[in-house]
């Protein structure tokens, strides 16, 4: 039988730890068939990424089309974009078609602080992708880098859960993890009313790459299986901390979350 299918829209980390080989790993553990529109190929390792080669943004384009026509997708999400073109490709892609519920992972950076985004696609973010997203699902440097307000506490990630809503997202979850204070890591959920809180437990671990994108994918492969949006939080907070548990270390620098536990 046919399984639901999701998309990822995403970067390719040829260390096989993060972006989009972390989202089909993830899409395959929950029971999906896994699909890609490629957005950029890192040069990466356990490291760090030495330089990426842009996709062309009608190239990724044409990818989204050309699977969600044929084989359809119940959810998508996008991971690193790099460039404002690409935004604004994927944003009219997405117009286009019937591609289910759209997860925004702002990918901004690498854990290891290579930037992995134009800045100048900050502000396509804002205006193209948020006002069509179901969900966006930004870390505490992304939330910085797109509202301006730097998060030090749990009250924060209020005050920038509510200035993320403004922007056009229907949910906002507000990432705690790099709250390094806090005991526990709290991720915060947000639709303009109601705050729903998911905590888990902090692992004295360095291997956490791909920890991210793992989450957001976990997420929207329970969309796609017809979760409401709480509900699929709740799976992927869950599928994030066995992940995190389980993860391996891997070359010289840190390693991976791993689906499989
Ligand atoms: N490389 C790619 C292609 C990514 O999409 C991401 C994160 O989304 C990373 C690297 C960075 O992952 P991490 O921050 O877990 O190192």
């Amino acid at each position: 039988m046919t399984p639901p299918r999701a998309l990822t829209i995403a970067g390719s980390d040829s260390g096989g730890g993060a972006g989009l080989q972390a989202d089909l790993r993830t899409f395959f553990a929950c029971g999906l068939h896994g699909m890609t529109a490629v957005t950029a190929v890192t040069v990466q390792n356990s490291v760090g990424v030495s330089g990426y080669h842009v996709v062309p943004p009608e190239v990724v384009a044409a990818q989204v089309r050309a699977v969600v026509t044929d084989i359809g997708a119940q959810a998508v999400k996008t991971g690193m974009l790099a460039t404002a073109g690409t935004i604004a490709a994927v944003a009219g892609a997405l117009d286009e078609v019937d591609a289910g519920p759209l997860v925004v992972d702002p990918v901004a950076a690498s854990m290891h602080g290579d930037p992995l985004l134009h800045e100048e696609a900050l502000a396509s973010y804002r205006s193209a992708l948020f006002p069509r997203a179901t969900l966006v699902t930004p870390n505490l440097d992304e939330v910085r880098l797109l509202t301006g307000v730097a998060v030090t506490s749990r009250a924060g990630q209020r005050e920038a859960a509510r200035v993320l809503h403004d922007l056009g997202p229907r949910w906002v979850l507000v990432k705690g993890g790099h709250l390094r204070d806090d005991p526990e890591c709290l991720d915060l959920l947000y639709d303009g009313t109601d705050f729903h809180e998911f905590t888990g437990p902090r692992f004295a671990t360095e291997h956490t790459h791909g920890g991210g994108d793992t989450l957001a994918a976990a997420i929207t492969s329970a969309l796609a299986l017809g979760r409401s949006v709480p509900e699929a939080v709740a799976f992927g907070k869950g599928f994030i901390t066995e992940s995190v548990r389980a993860a391996y270390p891997l070359g010289r620098g840190t390693g991976p979350v791993s689906p499989l536990w």
